[in-house]
């Protein structure tokens, strides 16, 4: 088996694509080799080694011993130092590095090779014999809690008296006679500790070290790190073993890390840190302040120590070069680690730099600008899930906050105002300019006025699909659900938080719809910024997608957002969400509760000019754009009432008999309104309601048509058609009123008939549906409730212990189940288009938001997505990303 592989001088065996073996440090060190950069000469034991150590008890292959000291050799020969010469010894650095960057979880080894002999050899050889002891302590430091398990602290503890006691700030400034009293303390420690001496032979040394890497693939905080990132178990880290390079040998040493550009902002500027006369770990632990490389970062961050573009100009020079060439080479964001040697430069790492999502952005669209990458590249680097936070106010994160509480992060983007309760008091306030927070238990249908009134929603209640949290997404309003170490005490009018804090209505929190954190008072935000790079990137996007985008949008507001985020048209228009606005409830009330269908009717004509104004807006909004308007969908007890103080109260307000108004509502109860009374039901038990509502659309169409000059194409669908016959049905009223409307205004116009396919048995007779339907639009929701028998409102409980214990990987309401949702799509779609070959198809619900589940809509070949206004970008961004 071949176990090593090497690198150094300008060569390497392996190279940047052989991450799988070689793990991405030792792929990369390899492809600088190659490149001909400045790395030390080294070799890489493959990650099958570490997969083979723990398949045999925690042992190495016999076969890598020999391969590694031939590798040994080689390093020998380049550097001209040995490996446990008295004279010029070679030592070692010995790195861990898997596959996935899993940075700072596993350890490594510096200053392998030291001894109480080679120690003085090369003090002698530097003519430095304190950097050789400062070496040397390093080496025990680590070895000893690396190797030998012993805690940090015990040396940490040892240096900190010592350096009290010889009256030093800084390691620096240890002399060589004062690192050897520490190591001698040291050793005494470790004897004590462990009953035997430090181990003086380099190749015990060496193979102790090795196996401690493999063996650090297991240690608690990489275990934590990959289950949390995914990363299998199985994949094992590689071990480096390279040569030591020395950025504590004196003040014209250093050693750093740098970003090819700035990680937060994206702008385009080398941006790093380095300390003189330190090694590695010094940098990142804090021990002395690092310093700014480019002396541009240095004036920004007013700091008086000198950069190292002005300590060492002629290796910073190298660096820079060498920083660009990388960047050009990977093209991409380097993070890189280097040391400088006696003036000499070494790089010591290089792999793709982590950023926010405001760099990502800046970066992808400097890149494609720069010509480094194309445009459709730049499209595919942005994480369109990372939008969220570019397109709400975030909380700015140089400010202290005061948590009082977590929930869900249900929707996205923060939210600063007083305390309410009710949806009243937030209308209330709103209409006086003051900005709330609705704070509720959970919320239901009719909150969706105080909803809309609020900056933001706080339940303690209900999960990432719970009404508070869809609705509140819809609405692009930040909320926090499920906030349950908070507790509302409706009747005081309290909020009490964490340690039992109370707030009052009127009071001011926010909340943090991206992390679910509740804070107390008012917090400085970030506003999201949708021009500039934003506006380029989804200027590409839109250039490479295929799938067009629409919005999900109930009334005008959702609509001009919409238009705002580059929907292009809308894919579902929920008619019921108009009848709870204002004091249009009273009147569908009225007509609910008519005792037939006259009743109905009168009430009904009450209802067609309010509808009508509501649709002729949204056409007028969306110009020209397709408008899909969907007929009454809800099971009519939604619009009712339901404890006795409402009844009382709504009796009163009618005129009613409070009993008979009881009576009422518990004739309309359901055991399951999801399977009850709803979608096409209703229109085919009232088609005065579907008539009304016909009549609504295609007024409102002539009077948009009239107003704008642009011709409107109303989409009309039909929720919940199981049958053929169910379709057929309504349809016949559409069209009839279709031509009574045409007859009247003495204008044509051209409309579409669909459905929502929504049901089982809908998708699997979509050949026979789509002989009446001329468009379908699939309703993921009510989809994934019927094929899973899952009603979403009931499902919280169990999906999160599903998850928990393995059982489902998604909860299917937020990513779409392809292989049996997604399953009952395709054939709907193809059945569909058999039967009709243009047909247009189109998916809505909380899926047509969601990349994963728009990947699989472009897979199918659907023609558009539609989803809530705020998740616009997102959508165009995914749909992009699957196209390319
Ligand atoms: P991590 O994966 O935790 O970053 P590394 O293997 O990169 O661990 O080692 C950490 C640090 O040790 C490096 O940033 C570098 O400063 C130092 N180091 C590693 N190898 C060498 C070497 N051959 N010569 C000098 N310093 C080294
Ligand atoms: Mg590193
Ligand atoms: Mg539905």
């Amino acid at each position: 088996t071949r176990w090593v592989y090497t690198f150094g001088n300008g060569a390497a065996e392996g190279r940047a694509s052989d991450v799988d073996i070689l793990g991405g440090k030792g792929a990369n060190l390899a492809e600088m080799a190659s490149l001909g950069l400045p790395v030390p000469p080294g070799l890489t034991i493959v990650t099958q080694a570490c997969t083979w150590f723990y398949e045999n008890g925690r042992t190495l292959p016999a076969d890598l011993k020999l391969q590694v000291q031939q590798g040994l050799r080689a390093m020998e020969d380049m550097t001209g130092r040995r490996f446990g010469d008295k004279r010029q010894p070679l030592l070692l650095s010995v790195r861990s590095g898997s596959r996935a960057s899993m940075p700072g979880m596993m350890d490594t080894v510096l200053n392998l090779g030291l001894n109480d002999e080679t120690v003085q050899a090369l003090g002698h050889d530097a003519g430095d014999a304190r950097f050789a002891w400062d070496s040397y302590r390093r080496f025990i430091q680590m070895y000893g809690a690396v190797v030998l398990g012993l805690d940090h602290e015990v040396f940490e503890e040892i240096l900190e008296d010592e350096k009290a006691r010889f009256g030093h700030e800084y390691d620096t400034e240890l002399s060589a006679v004062e690192w050897q009293h520490v190591i001698s303390l040291y050793k005494a420690t470790i004897e004590e500790e462990l009953g035997e001496p430090f181990p003086q032979d380099p190749n015990v040394q060496l193979w102790r070290a090795v196996a401690a890497v493999f063996a650090s693939w297991q240690n608690a905080r990489a275990s934590i790190y990959r289950r949390l990132h995914n990363i299998p178990e199985a994949w094992g880290t590689a071990v480096n073993i390279q040569a030591m390079v020395f950025g504590n040998l004196g003040n014209g040493s250093a050693t750093g890390v740098a970003f090819t550009r700035n990680p937060s902002t994206g702008e385009s500027e080398l941006y790093g840190e380095f300390l003189v006369n330190a090694q590695g770990e010094d940098v990142v632990a804090g021990i002395r302040t690092p310093q700014s490389i480019t002396e541009a970062a240095r004036i920004a961050s007013g700091s008086d120590k000198p950069s190292l573009e002005k300590l060492m100009p002629e290796a910073f020079a190298e660096f820079r070069a060498i920083c660009t060439r990388l960047e050009t080479h990977y093209r991409d964001v380097q993070d890189v680690e280097f040391t400088i040697e006696r003036g000499k430069l070494w790089m010591l790492q290089t792999r793709a730099g982590k950023r926010t999502a405001k760099a990502a952005m800046r970066i992808a669209v400097d890149m494609a600008l720069e010509r480094l990458i194309s445009e459709d590249e730049a499209v595919a680097r942005i994480e369109p899930a990372s939008l969220d936070q570019l397109l709400h106010p975030t909380i700015d994160p140089r400010f202290d906050r005061t948590v009082i509480g977590s929930g869900l992060p249900a929707s996205p983007g923060a939210a600063t105002g007083e305390i309410v309760f009710t949806s009243e008091q937030a209308v209330e306030a709103e209409s006086e300019g003051r900005k709330v927070i609705l704070v509720r238990i959970e919320t239901s249908p009719e909150d969706i006025h105080g909803m809309h009134a609020a900056e933001g929603i706080l339940t303690t209640r209900g999960g990432m699909t719970s009404h508070a949290a869809v609705v509140a997404r819809g609405m692009g309003i930040p909320c926090v659900t499920g906030a349950g170490t908070m507790r509302v005490d409706l009747r005081g009018e309290k909020l009490i938080g964490l340690g039992g804090l109370t707030l009052e209505k009127g009071d001011i929190i926010t909340i943090d719809g991206s992390s679910g954190q509740v804070l107390k008072g008012e917090v400085p935000m970030l506003q999201p910024e949708l021009s500039g790079d934003f506006g380029r990137i989804m200027e590409w996007a839109d250039r490479a997608r295929r799938m067009t985008v629409r919005t999900n949008a109930d009334t005008p507001q959702d609509a001009r957002a919409a238009r705002s985020f580059g929907a292009e048209g809308i894919g579902l228009c929920r008619t019921e969400h108009m009848f709870f606005e204002g004091d249009r409830i009273h009147v569908m009330r009225e007509m609910i509760l008519a005792e037939g269908e006259e009743g109905r009717r009168a009430a009904l004509a009450k209802l067609l000019p309010m509808q009508r104004s509501d649709f002729a807006a949204l056409f007028t909004i969306m110009h020209g754009l397709p408008v899909t308007i969907r007929m009454l969908d809800p099971p009519l007890h939604e619009f009712l009432p339901k404890s006795d103080a409402e009844i009382a109260e709504v009796a009163l307000a009618m005129g009613m008999e409070p009993s008979l108004l009881r009576q009422r509502v518990d004739a309309l109860h359901e055991f399951n309104p999801m399977l009850g009374h709803r979608g096409c039901r209703l229109a085919i038990s009232y088609p005065e309601i579907a008539e009304m509502q016909a009549r609504a659309i295609f007024e409102a169409a002539v009077d948009a048509a009239r107003e704008t000059g642009a011709p409107v194409v109303p989409e009309i669908m039909v929720p919940l058609v199981g049958l053929r016959s169910e379709l057929d049905y309504v349809k016949g009223c559409i069209d009839r009123v279709a031509s009574d409307v045409m007859a009247e205004a003495g204008m044509r116009i051209d409309y579409l008939v669909g459905t929502m396919i929504e049901l089982p048995r809908a998708a699997l007779r979509a050949h026979i549906i789509a002989e009446a339907a001329e468009f379908f639009s699939f309703g993921t929701n009510d989809l994934t409730q019927t094929t899973f028998g899952i009603s979403r409102d009931d499902a919280s409980a169990f999906l999160t212990t599903y998850q928990r214990k393995g059982i489902i990987e998604h909860d299917p309401f937020i990513s779409l189940d392809f292989d049996g949702v997604g399953e009952l799509i395709r054939i709907a779609a193809e059945r569909g288009r058999r039967t009709r070959n243009d047909m247009k198809l189109g998916i809505c619900g909380e899926h047509g938001g969601d990349p994963a589940s728009i990947h699989f809509c472009e897979e199918i070949g659907l023609d558009y997505v539609s989803c809530s206004p705020f998740r616009v970008p997102i959508a165009r961004l995914a749909a992009a990303q699957a196209a390319i």
